[in-house]
């Protein structure tokens, strides 16, 4: 596993954003609306969240975005914070409810109206939908769209006041009916709802819309860098005008999209786990076949291997299906590392060593092959062990390295045995091993140099203690389940229980113990124990799965050669295939965007041949050259390698900032041509320190009030002044030199 993290386009922007001085710290938020508990996709955003504002020595907020009233319950709002603090993050004493909010942005609404920017409208539902128009076609304006100032803002103190019916009427933006963004054709942003909502109760029967609480709750607390997923990508437009166009706090937050998490073999959407639990076919959220982080939890996923799994996977603006076998290989890499060794059979067949002593002897076992450290355990060995069932055969196939007739095995760490008899009951059955010993090989090596065929785990009968354990397979059959019925595509065999024994050491265990059972898998103990009736669940199989992961990564291959190259993830095989370009700390998303489309592949291998750096190369080519390409094919682009190594120049050397370096390559794939050429031409070359006096001037006199207070002292000012140098600048400021020359006027 690579210790290097994957890359991340989102801590470039924080980084950015604080060398230009656009804010004095990093605050960002992580908003679940209070309607299921926490999946691991949400874990990706929380990593996100909370994970890059501690990078940067800043805070993260935890907002419950509950502004519908009647699907939100306080038990979702206790178990996402459990969820949160068990993933290892704080939100501190920043703990917040969109509700807390409901006075502010009805001022906000009021605002809107007094500037005509918000009408009431009573057109229903169905008419509006029905006058917004297409992708094509410009929307049809409310006959109420002209109603005057003093009338909307009455009607909608009427609605706050209860005055009218559910859906009688609406308060509507008005921004544009012709925008080619359909969010902007007059969204209603308030609607009426007698409803009691979980904590502001029955003082509201008006309640704000998601799209228009969101950005400005955002605002409200401050936050600087608002992450979300790809969906939200048209809304950014919506939340950038209620912000812009209302008396909100500056400087202000600005949003930034990732990709979805998306994993093969499960479905990750509340709605779908909310229907799972209520039709009974799991054992409620936290059943560990769930998704949930409550469920990963419950199975004995380490929250470190979590954490791990989202750095491993990055962040990335190209949506993409990771496989299970990937968040598998990580919790293993923790557990393998972390989990100390001890024994248990799962399916116990009883060895009787005749020619040993009755007495119990305790043998010395390490807790871990490559970790001395752990020191070592002793376990007492008696007359009678159990064995696996499985490791025993009559009449052994070719190969065999197990227990047999005649045949000598080592019992791991104690003796090696040979079976002399096998006993059966009237049926045939068999229901006892009988055999000996050879007393000189304890600690398991002969003092003539001879090798057993082979090594088995075993437990002491007589102080071994009954385990239950739970054999988890994957929920649903079919790769990527959603498609039909939920009930149609689970896997009937996803849970086993089998009944086994294991050695006496592991129930004194604590509720977070990990083990790995040698030669059976990876277990934490289930809150179902109890002190005489112990409960394991398996959290993960050992490494020799070979046969599930070769069906599915065949399955995966399968679907692949079908589908777009981007549309699915890495296998844990693929991820051998990634490794040229993750062992240069390219993300994994990245990697296997590049992985998936040879025309793509080329194109960076050209720029790092080319003496571009390979991280960077590879996320120009996977983020930004996916993006203007938009779906069309790269095989036939009019540049090359050569041509992104000289735009990473331009972009290294200050020539150009990101939005030149966007324009640059929109340019190129429209045209193609030469990256510094491009940049006179169309004139994007960054304003740098030796032009900039006199704009920096223009803007200090412009606001003598922000430039005295800049000059007293007042730091965070420095944000809302270099946002202006940027204005004049249509965007071409070098902004670290701004701020610098800023701060240099503000003092003298
Ligand atoms: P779902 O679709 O599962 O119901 P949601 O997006 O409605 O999820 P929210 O509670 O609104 O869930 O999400 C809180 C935050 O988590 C949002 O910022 C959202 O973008 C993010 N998020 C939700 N699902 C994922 C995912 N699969 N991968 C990454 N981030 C996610
Ligand atoms: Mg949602």
């Amino acid at each position: 596993m690579t210790t290097k993290p994957a890359s991340n386009f989102l801590r470039d922007i924080i980084e950015a954003d604080l060398a230009a001085g656009r804010y004095d710290r990093v605050v960002t938020r992580f908003p679940p609306e209070p309607n299921g508990h926490l999946h691991i996709g949400h874990a990706k955003a929380i990593c996100a969240d909370f994970g890059l504002a501690q990078q940067f020595g800043g805070v993260t907020n935890l907002r419950m975005d509950d502004t519908n009233p009647v699907k939100e319950d306080e038990s979702y709002v206790r178990g996402i914070q459990a969820d949160i603090r068990w993933l290892g993050f704080d939100w501190e004493d920043r703990f917040f409810h969109a509700a807390d909010y409901f006075e502010q942005l009805y001022a906000y609404a009021v605002e809107l109206i007094g500037k005509d920017l918000a009408y009431v409208c009573s057109q229903n539902e169905e008419e509006m939908r029905a006058t917004r128009g297409t992708v094509r076609e410009p929307g049809t304006a409310s006959p109420d769209r002209d109603r005057p100032v003093p009338e909307s803002l009455d009607l909608f103190a009427r609605m706050r006041a209860g005055e009218f019916a559910d859906g009688e009427l609406t308060l509507r933006a008005k921004i544009d009916m012709a925008a080619p963004n359909m969010k902007l054709r007059d969204p209603p942003i308030y609607r009426i709802r007698h409803a009691t909502h979980h904590r502001t109760g029955d003082d509201w029967c008006i309640y704000p819309m998601y799209d228009f609480a969101h950005g400005l709750s955002d605002s409200i607390e401050g936050v600087t860098h608002s992450f979300c997923t790809l969906e939200f990508e048209n809304n950014r437009a919506l939340y950038d005008w209620f912000i812009e166009n209302t008396s909100t706090p500056r400087p202000r937050p600005f949003q930034y999209e990732f990709a979805r998490l998306a994993l093969t073999w499960t479905v990750m959407s509340k709605r779908k786990l909310l229907t799972l639990v209520d039709d009974g076919l799991v054992n409620g959220w936290d059943d560990p076949r769930m998704p949930t982080l409550s469920g990963l939890r419950r199975r004995g996923v380490p929250a470190e291997a979590i954490r791990g799994f989202c750095d491993r996977i990055g962040v990335a603006k190209t949506n993409s299906l990771i496989e299970m076998e990937v968040l598998e290989e990580t919790i293993r890499d923790v557990l393998n590392d972390a989990a100390p060794r001890r024994m248990c059979v799962t399916d116990p067949l009883e060895f009787v060593i005749t020619n040993h002593p009755a007495d119990a002897e305790q043998v010395p076992l390490a807790n871990h092959p490559g970790k001395p450290e752990l020191g070592e355990r002793e376990v007492a060995l008696s007359g009678s062990v159990y064995v696996e069932r499985g490791d025993f055969a009559e009449a052994p196939p070719k190969g065999w390295k197990r227990l047999s007739p005649g045949r000598e095995v080592r019992l791991k760490g104690a003796y090696f045995v040979t079976v002399t008899e096998v006993v059966k009951d009237d049926g045939g059955a068999i229901v006892q091993l009988r055999g000996t010993y050879d007393p000189t090989t304890k600690g398991g090596s002969a003092p003539d140099g001879r090798k057993p065929a082979g090594t088995i785990h075993w437990v002491d009968a007589a102080s071994s203690v009954p385990v239950e354990l739970r054999v988890y397979d994957r929920l649903f059959a079919v790769p990527e389940p959603g498609a039909g019925e939920l009930k149609d595509e689970l896997n009937p065999d996803s849970l086993a229980v089998l009944r086994g024994r294991a050695e006496a050491s592991v129930a004194h265990a604590g509720p977070d113990a990990r083990f790995q059972f040698e030669r059976v898998g990876y277990f934490a103990p289930d809150p179902d124990s109890e002190p005489d009736a112990l409960v394991f669940n398996r959290v993960v199989a050992l490494r020799d799965t070979w046969k599930s992961k070769r069906t599915a990564a065949s399955a995966a291959a399968a679907k692949r050669s079908a589908a777009p190259a981007a549309a699915s993830g890495p296998s844990a095989e693929d991820l051998a295939a990634l490794r040229p370009w993750t062992d240069r700390g390219v993300s994994v998303e990245a990697a296997f965007v590049l992985h998936g489309d040879p025309a793509l592949a080329a194109l960076a291998v050209g720029a790092i041949e080319a003496g571009g750096d390979p991280v960077a190369s590879a996320n120009l080519v996977a983020n930004e050259v996916v993006r203007v390409l938009s779906g069309a094919s790269a095989a036939d682009l009019l540049f090359g390698g050569a041509e992104l190594a000289a735009l990473q120049g331009l972009d290294a050397d200050g020539t150009l900032n990101q939005r030149g370096v966007r324009a640059v390559l929109a340019e190129l794939v429209a045209a193609g041509g030469d990256p510094a050429e491009i940049t006179e031409r169309l004139g994007l070359r960054q304003v740098g320190a030796d032009t900039l006096g006199p704009v920096v001037d223009a803007v200090l006199q412009a606001h003598p009030d922000e430039a005295t207070r800049l000059a007293a002292g007042e730091h965070k000012l420095v944000g809302f002044l270099l946002g202006q140098v940027m204005r004049r600048t249509g965007g071409k400021a070098d902004p670290k030199a701004a701020r610098a020359l800023l701060m240099e006027r503000a003092r003298s």
